[in-house]
């Protein structure tokens, strides 16, 4: 059995905690390997030895930094085969999404390219007589990266990007369902001319969660996962005095207005509530159509692009819809709340609760799932389900799917299909999320702009990539000098005192 340790000092290493998750193929139910659960001594160690890189690091100029992000997308477009494989295997999206996981990440690492521009400082000549003021950007130091299972090559690579190419040495702590690819990604970046030392890949649980967080040598935590484990990080990394930006769970609500092609917003509700076996942090997962008779024309549109989804393997080829959710724990529990949904009343207008696949019986699939007739006050709407389940919720007018929406807790993502201009732009201005789609279902800001959710999907101030990404992980200096000269009469730059 293939035993996958950690990436300590530019290279693999052996765990010598003794403990182990076991990593699955979803799609066969199988073990596949065994991963190894870092100990707080491990970690420790770990950490020490990344702050004692990083010192060098950290003086590099930005500059050379960037060659080293330039080389590592050359190695990322190509391995970008390899890596897909290695992550459908694991967390059992399609090979296709698995590129997209990879590709999303990777123009990140593009835009770290231009980290010397991003870390550029200010100066302001003359502040007084023979005064000059000037801030610079300085890295943190070492800075940690905990990442979750659905998207294991993008998120590591938002954390890394920034914080490698701003001069950080990182700990990233990715997620231990679907371990293999971060690990292939550090090799990647030692290949791109990292020091080693700088980017040290510890897999764990719980208990390396908390070392990281308890450690007073790590100033950062940028945190991505579900909003409990958010909150927690959260509240313990700000207790120790780091700075930490935690990104958690959603409820996407995707608007339909009567006016909307239907068709196009059909199309779009398949792909983004069905896509990745709806394991995706921007995925719709509940619709929320104006007027019944846009609700009836909607659904009427939904079940036969439901009925030819194509449900399998990543192995079974690229015309796959999507694969098994990541684990046999996830999916009992989106049939419990499926099961949950039909108790409390919601019409199940396509079940796929009994879906099983020849060959694969021992697979984490679930059949696509669309419920009619959702209520606010139902399981199915409060929790996230992170499955194949759309929820659709009939609202009367635009102020009362507004208003679901704003009153949900989460407030990561959501849409309106319209062809009403005015309606969009007041949608835009007035809904209290933090990434807004107009007749897009998923509106995943490009690697320049910034991601973040609102309300229970974001904790911290600063958003991930982009240019919020550089303030995260770096800190501002102000230096004010005055120089004797400056203060001479005549002096070729002596300003008379302005204070
Ligand atoms: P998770 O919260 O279970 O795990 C995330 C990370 O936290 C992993 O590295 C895991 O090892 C660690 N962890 C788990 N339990 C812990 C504990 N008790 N103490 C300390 N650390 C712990 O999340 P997941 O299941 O891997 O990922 C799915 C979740 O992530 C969904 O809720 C999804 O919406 C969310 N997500 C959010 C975004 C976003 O940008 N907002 C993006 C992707 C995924």
């Amino acid at each position: 059995m293939q035993e996958i340790g950690h990436y300590i000092g530019g290279k693999q290493v052996a765990g010598t905690s003794g403990r182990f998750a076991d990593v699955f193929n979803p799609a066969t139910g199988e073990v596949q390997a065994k991963v190894a659960l870092a100990s707080k001594a491990e970690l420790d160690a770990a950490i020490a030895a990344a702050a004692e890189a990083q010192v060098a690091w950290g003086a590099t100029n930005p500059q050379r930094r960037a060659r080293v992000m330039m080389k590592l997308v050359s190695l990322l477009n190509r391995d970008m085969d390899k890596l897909a494989e290695a992550l459908s295997r694991e967390h059992g999206k399609t090979l296709p999404d698995a590129k997209g996981d990879v590709q999303r990440g990777l123009e990140v690492i593009e835009y770290c390219i231009g980290a010397p521009q991003m870390l550029k400082g200010e100066f302001t000549d003359s502040a007084g007589p023979g005064i000059d003021m000037y801030s610079m950007r300085q890295p943190l130091g070492v800075v940690a990266g905990i990442t979750p299972f659905n998207f294991p090559a993008m998120i590591p690579l938002w954390k890394m990007g920034p914080a490698l190419s701003a001069g950080n040495a990182m700990i990233l702590k990715p997620s231990e369902r679907d371990p293999s690819v971060p690990m292939m990604l550090a090799a990647l970046c030692t290949e791109a001319g990292l020091p080693d030392g700088i980017l040290q890949v510890i897999n764990g649980d719980k208990e390396a969660v908390d070392a990281i967080l308890d450690n007073p040598t790590v100033q950062a935590v940028g945190f991505v996962g579900s909003t409990p484990i958010a909150h927690y990080i959260y509240h313990r990394a700000a207790e120790n005095g780091k700075r930490a930006q935690c990104f958690g769970g959603a409820k996407n609500h995707m608007i339909i207005m009567p006016d909307a092609d239907m068709d196009q917003a059909a199309d779009a509700l398949v792909g983004a509530g069905f896509g990745a076996a709806g394991e995706r942090c921007m995925a719709i997962s509940v619709a929320v159509p104006v007027g019944d008779e846009t609700a009836d024309r909607l659904i009427e549109k939904l079940l036969p692009r439901i009925e030819k989804l194509k449900v399998g393997p990543y192995t079974a080829g690229d015309d796959v819809d999507y694969g098994p959710v990541v684990t046999a724990a996830a999916k009992a529990n989106i049939l419990r709340l499926v099961d949950s949904g039909v108790e409390q009343g919601a019409e199940l207008v396509v079940d796929g609760r009994d879906f099983s696949l020849q060959g694969y019986e021992d697979g984490y699939f679930v059949g696509p799932c669309l419920f009619d007739k959702v209520t606010p006050d139902m399981e199915i709407y409060r929790k996230e389900i992170f499955g194949p389940v759309l929820s659709t919720v009939r609202a009367g007018s635009y102020e009362e799917a507004l208003g679901l929406a704003m009153d949900h807790e989460y407030g990561n993502g959501t849409a309106i299909f319209t062809r009403d201009g005015d309606t969009a732009r007041d949608f835009a201005s007035r809904i209290n999320i933090g990434m807004v789609g107009i007749n897009v279902p998923i509106p995943v800001p490009l690697a320049y702009h910034t991601f973040g959710g609102w309300k229970k999907s974001g904790f911290g101030d600063l958003n991930q990539h982009g240019p919020d990404a550089f303030r995260f992980y770096t800190r501002t200096k102000t230096v004010t000098s005055r120089w004797p000269s400056g203060l001479k009469e005549g002096g070729e730059f002596h300003f008379k005192a302005m204070d």
